[in-house]
């Protein structure tokens, strides 16, 4: 299949290949490595590998945490301000899509929230310019979402701010190079570059990470931080598949060499909506597309539904936009080939021949 799924999407063949060996006899124990206890030694090679692999790819400094934690991104929306967000402090939102305006739907159930910039206004076409960016008083933080799935736009130069930088990475973690340090939390599902949906990675700057007797447990990130994440029970299949996807990025030139297959990739489609004359239309304005997710819309509601009939004939998966905003998206995230995309243009151009 040529999978344009938005998440869970594509894993690296050469992944699903290796992963066999979780199956039956792992390592020669003569268990699954499901079956292996999270408390003994070839599982913890396994984990402790993972997130040495996730240091080296992103150059984590020492005053970081790798954690892994379930409940997907949308916990994260709830357990930041849950940990980070004091009574006498604003939590500050920029809005650029569905999924910050969720994570600031959960900030508002614990405390005092600001907008500080949106481009809702607009229909989430664009991200804002750094100008535009308002802070309140007493910000505890402020937050973003580092690519917008449902929109297709993506932060190409983030702010710089005086007050703690949280990004939701889920859609383009590992798709191209970034400074850790302007950050002082990231988080992301893994379901899109980093492996199978299950384990949540949050990279946390350590001295965030407060003792908070009030909060549940489960819900303190100090508790995972503690624990080198093995608190309880963790997601071990899905944090091994993380730890071959993460091998896989090693193997194939790190981030920037999967940086510039993914520009690559997205130059091919940008290039074919550009060049359409007007069959097809991108969603995005140009200075903020996503090279991860494309949406685009044909002239047409009747033309994008046979567009989407005839693809989905050919074995192409996942090109309906999400249920919220229709059309067509490509989800071309790193494990997506780029004769994949090529196929899809090549689609495209012969569509647009015949109608
Ligand atoms: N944030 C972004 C940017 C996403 O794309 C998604 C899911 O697609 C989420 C958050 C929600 O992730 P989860 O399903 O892991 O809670």
């Amino acid at each position: 299949a040529f999978n344009f799924n938005a998440g869970p999407a594509t894993l690296p063949f050469a992944v699903l290949e290796k992963a066999k060996e979780a199956w039956l006899d792992f390592n020669g124990t003569g268990m699954a490595l499901m079956e292996l206890s999270h408390r003994s030694k070839d599982y913890e090679i396994v984990h402790n590998k993972a997130i040495a692999s996730l240091r080296n790819i992103l150059s984590i400094p020492d005053d970081y945490e790798v954690l892994f934690l379930q409940g997907g991104a949308s916990l994260q929306f709830s357990m930041i301000p849950m940990n980070l967000l004091k009574p006498d402090q604003t939590a500050n939102y920029i809005l650029t899509g569905s999924w910050s305006d969720k994570a600031l739907k959960e900030a508002k159930k614990v405390g005092s929230t600001h907008v500080a910039a949106s481009t809702k206004e607009t229909g989430y076409h664009r991200i804002p310019e750094l100008e535009e960016i308002n802070l309140s008083e007493d910000a505890a933080y402020l937050h973003l979402t580092s690519n917008n799935t449902i929109f297709g736009t993506q932060w190409h130069q983030y702010p710089n701010t005086q007050v703690p930088l949280i990004a939701d990475m889920s859609s383009d973690i590992l798709s191209r190079p970034f400074q850790i340090e302007q950050f002082d939390l990231i988080y992301a599902g893994a379901q899109k570059n980093l492996g199978p949906s299950g384990v949540t990675v949050v990279i946390i700057r350590k001295e965030l990470i407060q003792s908070q007797p009030a909060l549940p447990t489960m819900l303190n990130y100090e508790t995972f931080a503690k624990n080198n994440s093995l608190y309880n029970t963790p997601p071990t299949l899905a944090i091994y598949l993380l730890s071959l996807v993460l091998e896989w990025v090693e193997e194939n030139g790190g981030i920037e060499a999967i940086s510039k297959r993914n520009e690559e990739k997205s130059s091919l489609l940008y290039n074919m909506i550009d060049n359409s004359n007007g069959f097809y239309i991108g969603h995005a304005d140009e200075k903020s597309r996503s090279h991860m997710n494309v949406t685009f819309n044909l002239k047409s509601e009747e033309l994008s539904t046979k567009f989407l009939e005839e693809a989905k004939q050919i074995g192409f998966v996942g090109l309906n936009g999400h249920r919220s905003v229709g059309g067509c998206r490509a989800s071309i995230y790193n494990a997506v080939p780029l004769e994949h995309v090529e196929a899809l243009v090549s689609f495209m151009k012969n569509f647009k021949e015949k109608y």
